[in-house]
């Protein structure tokens, strides 16, 4: 009877847009009691858009886009392509960049027209203007993208993207499961509350580096939590891994499928309550 009830529910997992590894992956979710969801491209439609250009004295704010699209138009990261395709919007075709660099969960660098460019979380110190840039930036829900030259700061772009319309219904039905989400992000701490807040998650850690998610992972399954990991991007694998039951979306990226024990096809992130349900149930059948 095992193997035949193990079939009917990875059958029916199929029809619900839900790839299941293996059947030894049901088990853990009998467990599950926290589900961690990534912020951006899972809860966040991930999908950014620019929406304010801010420059500091003396620098013009079509030089500032124009650069940090230039630089950006090289990464493959939802804030890059948001400020690729503003820049590229307003200014037309960006100049070409040379010595391309990518730093994780922090912004890229690159040489542009001969200057030292940055775009993202590279800047340790801001002037008084480019922080009273950033923290109204951030006061609006908006991630902040600090652009600078020759190693100094110089002005701010304001990209954001929408919370997807299904994600407070998927929260909710993951709480009926007798689960508490968290709220799990790169991001700075007041877009991550504010997503939070609009979907119904109280608990958030946020600023988290890529290589650090794993490390929250671990940590809440130290305190005893047995933790159910849902996300989309490289910077997730190694925590969906880790997880005691990794969800990957199935609109991420290949790193993230391959990672996760469940794939859940059309990334609805309702779908990760059906799939715990449905293994529960299929389990219950079993036993
Ligand atoms: P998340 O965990 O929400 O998927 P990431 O870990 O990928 O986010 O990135 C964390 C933060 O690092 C972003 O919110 C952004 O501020 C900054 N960042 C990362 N990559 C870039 C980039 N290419 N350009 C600008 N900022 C970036
Ligand atoms: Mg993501």
């Amino acid at each position: 009877a095992t193997p035949t009830a193990l079939l009917v529910g990875t059958g029916r997992g199929a029809q619900l847009g839900i790839l299941i590894k293996g059947p030894e992956v049901l088990e853990s979710t009998r467990r599950v009691d926290t589900v961690v969801l990534d912020k951006t491209g899972t809860v966040t439609t991930g999908r950014m858009t620019l929406h304010e250009v801010y420059a500091a004295e003396g620098t013009g704010e079509d030089e500032l886009l124009r650069l940090a699209g230039a630089v950006e138009h090289a990464s493959e990261h939802p804030v890059a392509r948001a400020v690729a395709a503003g820049a590229e919007e307003q200014l037309g075709t960006l100049p070409g960049v040379e010595g391309f660099e990518n730093v994780p969960g922090r912004g890229v660098r690159a040489r542009v027209a001969g200057r030292e460019v940055a775009v993202g979380r590279l800047y340790d110190a801001l002037p008084p203007e480019v922080a009273a840039a950033v923290d109204e930036a951030e006061q609006r829900g908006r991630t902040a993208v600090v652009v600078g030259w020759d190693g100094e700061a110089r002005g701010v772009l304001a990209v954001a993207d929408a919370v997807k319309g299904t994600s407070a219904e998927a929260v909710a039905a993951l709480r009926r499961l007798g689960l508490t989400p968290v709220l799990l992000t790169g991001d700075n701490r007041r877009v991550a509350e504010s997503v939070a807040e609009a979907v119904g998650i109280d608990e958030v850690i946020a600023e988290v580096l890529p290589e650090e998610k794993v490390a929250v992972v671990e940590r809440l399954r130290s305190e005893g939590r047995t933790v159910a990991m849902v996300g989309d991007g490289v910077n997730d694998a190694a925590a969906l891994a880790t997880a005691d039951l990794g969800l990957a979306m199935g609109t991420g990226t290949d790193a993230a499928i391959e990672a996760g024990d469940l794939t859940l096809v059309r990334g609805d992130l309702r779908v990760a309550a059906d799939a715990i349900r449905l293994s529960r149930r299929t389990l219950a059948t079993i036993k």
